[in-house]
């Protein structure tokens, strides 16, 4: 076996290592990566991680990256994984704003966010989209909040958990409209989607990454955009944006980010960051979000001080928004 040094995080020294642990090894031929994903396969989030994914195996020489989908109590699942996997670089996360959300909703996370992560680059940004069962009796906004008006208590919205991102974007139109709906909630949006065409559900808010194919496919309706302008995709630039519906104040833009457990070696972090920021240049990574109406990122935030000041940043925004709510998971 071959044996190598690294200086410990912890500040106990150099320490003595497998080979298969070697940093200037990483990535090892024999080791694939993980990316968790802590939603379910087919949603916003499972393709923005697959598309990343398949720029930076590229990126690694080819390297093989596979996915993980361990969704369930609003991505808590997935993401406490990741907190608790060997710091060897070979188990990721790849998750979005829950990162910062969840931590207000519940009362108590088996991981800490500051604490237990090397924040390693955020890579995208999306807009949500509301969106409605097929038969929905309103066809616009204006139709669909006097119908919400005149239906209180009798509307269910779905969602990904107390903290994802859909629940984020129905809670905002719930407290905007002040109209309280039924929290549907599943382990991640493609499942939900899949009730929604189906007619089980009323709303749901989405990235648009996944409610583009819908709306083209005439499975679901849509209502309205969560930008501050309207959006150049070619299926959504005729939707109104919430603030042009008359929604107040109301946009929501989710970000998604990898993330690697708290001690990984430095020279690996090195290696996952050069290859995140050679693929958002990746024209086919970049083509893929842009079709989705998503928009990649270039900026600081792709170095791992940049990503974390960020997630701080939002985690301090959502809190009072949050707790104002008065909505708790446990
Ligand atoms: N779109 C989801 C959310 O609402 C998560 C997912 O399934 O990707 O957070």
């Amino acid at each position: 076996m071959r044996a190598c040094f690294f200086s410990a995080a912890a500040g106990l020294g150099a320490v003595l290592v497998s080979g298969s642990a070697c940093a200037q090894d990483y990535p090892a031929a024999n080791k694939t990566i993980t990316f968790v994903l802590p939603y379910a396969a087919g949603g916003p989030t499972d393709k923005a991680a697959r598309d990343l994914a398949q720029s930076m195996s590229k990126a690694l020489g080819g390297h093989s990256i596979v996915i993980d989908n361990a969704a369930g109590a609003s991505g808590s699942i997935g993401t406490n994984k990741v907190a608790k996997a060997p710091a060897d670089g070979y188990t990721l996360l790849f998750t979005h704003i829950a990162q910062a959300t969840l931590v207000s909703f519940f009362r108590q996370l088996p991981y800490n966010v500051e604490k237990d992560f090397e924040y390693l680059g955020l890579v995208s940004e999306n807009p949500m989209n509301l969106i409605g069962r097929p038969n929905l009796p309103a066809n616009n906004m204006a139709e669909l909040i006097a119908w919400a008006q005149n239906n209180k208590g009798k509307i269910n919205i779905s969602n990904a958990g107390p903290g994802s991102a859909s629940h984020l974007c129905g809670m905002l139109f719930q407290s905007t409209l002040k109209v309280d709906m039924t929290s549907v909630p599943y382990k991640g949006t493609a499942p939900a989607m899949t009730d929604l065409i189906g007619g089980q559900v009323d709303l749901m808010c989405d990235q648009t990454t996944t409610t583009i194919p819908q709306i083209e496919g005439k499975k679901v309706k849509s209502f309205a955009v969560t930008t501050a302008t309207r959006l150049s995709s070619p299926v959504l630039k005729d939707m109104p944006t919430m603030q042009e519906a008359g929604l107040k104040d109301f946009t929501v833009t989710i970000w998604q980010g990898l993330y690697a457990p708290k001690g990984t070696p430095a020279p690996v972090l090195k290696k996952l960051n050069d290859a995140l920021k050679v693929a958002v240049k990746d024209p086919e990574f970049i083509r893929k979000q842009d079709a989705g109406g998503a928009s990649v990122i270039h900026d600081p935030r792709n170095d791992p001080a940049g990503h974390k000041a960020f997630v701080l940043s939002e985690m301090a925004k959502w809190a009072p928004i949050i707790k104002a709510a008065g909505v708790y998971a446990d």
